[in-house]
């Protein structure tokens, strides 16, 4: 997520019809043309295959949902600390010392308050890691994997995935997958794409660098099979949503006129009912939240009741997302 910036978009800027963009690399030729076609030209005048092919490219398919969880657990939990830091305001270009000090608390105060609540409560948790907010701060990798949480790909410098060449977008995934393995002394197993952009070439990507899971997209509410062009790809997602996300309640952008419009007591009652519906249906609460932005004095408390309040709710399992991913691949297979 980058809402450090207050930019929340979760996609790419549309060319538009008639607009001419650089051709899609890394797709077969029948998604680049449907693609070509998708930019070149009018929707409503796209003809059947341009749509479809298009909606097609990346797909879900079967769900990935046991029965029933590890130890008779009623639902599974998976916590995901995105540690942007810096990052998001980096990729656009922010060098100023005000605007990075807001990462620099991200990481001074805010990763350590988080850590500690995780603690408290006894659960593991999966912190995605952009390579370039590792590398400014690796003492946090390190902490991280010392406390036995999972360290997962985030990109290199949080980018855009979806303006990026295949080239470009795959060199950048597997170097953060090197600098992250050296950091916290093991290859990450899953990737989540900041900004959740997803390019056409992004699954490739991800299966070409042999990863167990991505965790980016929003076709479910529980963990489901990636399909790419008709194929099933043995690609577990573990969908993501921005209800399940602390930055659109919270975000502010300077200039503009967003601010936060949710309360902390607020955003409590939106995940507590998001848990509820998990339970009931026997699924995966999914959370991700961002030391920068839940992690002050304010809003930390969310976290720490939420955590209390499922623990006390009966059987839990807390699993990292690359536990999860783990466990309903073996339980379908
Ligand atoms: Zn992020």
């Amino acid at each position: 997520m980058s809402a450090a910036t207050g930019t929340l978009a979760g996609t790419a800027p549309s060319p538009g019809a008639g607009a001419t963009s650089p051709r899609a690399t890394g797709v077969p030729d029948a998604v680049a043309d449907a693609l070509a076609d998708a930019a070149a030209t009018e929707p409503w005048a796209w003809p059947e295959r341009t749509w479809r092919t298009v909606v097609e490219h990346v797909r879900a398919g079967r769900r990935l949902v046991p029965g029933s969880w590890p130890g008779g657990a009623r639902v599974a939990v998976a916590i995901s600390v995105d540690a942007d830091q810096e990052t998001p305001a980096l990729r656009d270009r922010h060098t100023s010392p005000g605007v990075l000090a807001g990462g620099e608390y991200g990481s001074r105060v805010a990763l350590p308050r988080l850590l500690r609540i995780l603690e408290r409560h006894r659960v593991p948790a999966t912190f995605f890691v952009p390579a370039v907010s590792g590398l400014l701060h690796p003492g946090d990798v390190r902490d991280v994997a010392a406390a036995g949480h999972e360290v997962a790909a985030h990109g290199w410098i949080h980018e855009r995935n979806a303006l990026l060449p295949y080239e470009v977008e795959r060199d950048l995934t597997l170097r953060s997958l090197d600098a992250l393995e050296s950091l916290a002394g093991r290859r990450p197993a899953g990737l989540r794409t900041p900004s959740w952009d997803y390019s056409p070439a992004t699954l490739r990507v991800v299966r070409e660098a042999g990863l167990l899971y991505d965790s980016s997209l929003m076709a479910d509410d529980d963990p489901y099979e990636l399909v790419e062009d008709g194929e099933p790809t043995g690609v577990v997602e573990i969908p993501v949503e921005w209800i399940r996300d602390d930055a659109p309640y919270f975000a502010m952008a300077r200039f503009a006129s967003l601010r936060p419009h949710t309360t902390p007591q607020d955003v409590l009652d939106i995940w507590r009912a998001e848990l509820r519906g998990a339970l009931a249906e026997g699924g995966v609460f999914q959370l991700t939240v961002h030391p920068g932005i839940i992690g002050h004095r304010s809003r930390a408390w969310v976290l720490d009741t939420l955590l209390g309040e499922i623990a006390a709710s009966g059987p839990v399992w807390f699993a990292t997302h690359e536990q999860l991913a783990r466990h309903v691949l073996e339980v379908a297979a």
